[in-house]
């Protein structure tokens, strides 16, 4: 039996996510009821044209272009509308007036998360975002509440389903980055600006939320390192599955040492990297989305599942609906989020990893001599060496044979292969250098 008050939600946004949440809340209100203990009341449904067709049956009287009216009195604030503004100001007049808030909103946090979670804090209010990384994928309160009495130690993630769409076109497709692009945008992956996804931004924000979860520590989105997949190739592609590997946009967060200070630090990056074949990630296919989490006692874990899409997405909300209602049944203060660990934050000259770089030669006796030295002199030492001959492709006159070189190494610092590829570049053997990627989750 319900004896609760019903609890007053207003869901800010009835677009893609917002649409569906809005229907389930309309439909199975009384299904998550029960599992609350209290009945769940949309008062209403703030949008920019309350005329405009919506693809959800919402009553025509819940709609209203007053948000800030709306997040009056009610006890959860959802907020499904994204950008900076003005769902920062309206989330800081939710939290203030003692409303929980619900967002999916990576961009915003990554950039106001301080702002919002201190707001929070001060008033015993509780900021959810299970949604904002991975869509349906559950990960943020695995990480916050699952882990928490474990340590993890690094994270590897395919969090935007966009690039790792393109990715595995030129995988199994065989199309180019720009072939690629184009299927992802006339299939609804990609938007017309792909700027967010293709630069790597989106998974940066994503990266600076996970790592400020798993390490306790703040990490903005700005203090990421990033590269998109811009410069990625089929070549590329194509030569890393003759490797053995996948090419795949990771953000990875780690615990490591700064060589500098012999301290730990916290790593966040994004960028293209192979990953072995037999890695759980390779097998990562289309938009989906995946983060592979490892933790000292838990070991590796993966969740994986629909990184996007409204009602995917929705679930995720939803949950968090569910944990906030719960709250204001069972009452207690919000729990601020844990930045106790303050770690430094250390730059990508701090990471150490292997690589594997594609160069054109010439091919001619003592080539191999010549790029081996060169790599032990900084300090890169070879694992492995893979030839094959272009003959008349590359060559500094038009008929001098060329070969195609793909070396592996072990080990290296940042700061060791930059000089490495510097002194390749300008090595009178080496026509160029075509391609330099990490080897991450071995
Ligand atoms: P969307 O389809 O663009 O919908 C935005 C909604 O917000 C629309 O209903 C719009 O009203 C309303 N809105 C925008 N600005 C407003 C304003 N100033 N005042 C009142 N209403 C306003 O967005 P979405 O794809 O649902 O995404 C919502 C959030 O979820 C974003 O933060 C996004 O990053 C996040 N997210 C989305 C997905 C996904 O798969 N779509 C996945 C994970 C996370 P009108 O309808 O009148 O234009």
């Amino acid at each position: 039996m319900i004896e609760y008050r019903n609890l007053r939600i207003a869901l800010l946004g009835a677009g893609s996510v917002g649409a569906q949440v809005a229907d389930q809340l309309l439909t199975h209100g009384d299904e998550l009821a029960a599992r609350v203990g209290a009945g769940l009341e949309l008062v209403g449904v703030a949008v920019r044209d309350v005329d405009a067709p919506r693809t959800a049956d919402i009553p025509r009287e819940l709609l209203t272009a007053n948000a800030e009216e709306l997040i009056l009195g009610a006890d959860i604030v959802v907020e499904l509308m994204g950008g900076l503004e003005p769902a920062r100001t309206l989330i800081l007049q939710a939290l203030n007036s003692g409303a929980d808030v619900i967002t999916a909103n990576k961009a915003l946090l990554a950039t106001h998360g301080p702002e919002l979670f201190e707001a929070a804090e001060q008033v015993g209010a509780q900021l959810y975002y299970e949604a904002a990384v991975g869509g349906a994928i559950p990960i943020i309160r695995p990480l916050r509440d699952s882990l928490a009495g474990d340590r993890v130690t690094r994270i590897l993630g395919i969090v935007n389903g966009t690039t790792n769409f393109i990715l595995d076109r030129m995988d199994k497709h065989g199309e180019t980055m720009e072939q690629a692009l184009a299927t992802a945008t006339e299939l609804g992956y990609a938007e017309a600006d792909p700027t967010a996804d293709v630069g790597g931004y989106d998974a940066a924000q994503k990266a600076g939320i996970l790592a400020s979860l798993a390490f306790h520590t703040l990490v903005p989105a700005s203090a990421v390192h990033r590269e998109g997949i811009t410069e990625v190739t089929l070549d590329d592609v194509r030569a890393a599955r003759k490797a053995g590997y996948v090419v795949k946009l990771l953000a990875i967060c780690e615990k490591i040492v700064d060589p500098a200070t012999l301290k730990e630090g916290v790593s966040a990056r994004v960028y293209p990297a192979l990953v072995p074949e037999e890695h759980p990630l390779a097998a990562v296919h289309g938009a989906n989305n995946a983060v592979f989490v490892e933790a000292e006692a838990a070991g590796p874990l993966m969740f994986y599942g629909a990184g996007a899409g409204g009602i995917q997405t929705a679930s995720a909300v939803l949950g968090d609906v569910v944990s906030a209602a719960r709250r204001h049944v069972v009452g207690g203060p919000g729990v601020a989020e844990s930045t106790h660990a303050n770690l430094p934050v250390l730059p990508i000259s701090a990471v150490t990893t292997r690589y594997q770089i594609t160069l054109q030669v010439a091919d001619q006796p003592g080539v191999l001599a010549t790029i081996a030295t060169l790599f032990s002199e900084h300090g890169v030492s070879v694992e492995t060496v893979e030839q094959s001959v272009v003959s008349g492709q590359r060559g500094e006159a038009a008929d001098a044979p060329a070969a195609t070189l793909v070396i592996g190494t072990h080990e290296a610092s940042e700061a060791d292969l930059a000089a490495t590829v510097a002194a390749l570049t300008t090595s009178t053997v080496v026509h160029s250098v075509t391609g330099v990627l990490r080897v991450e989750g071995l």
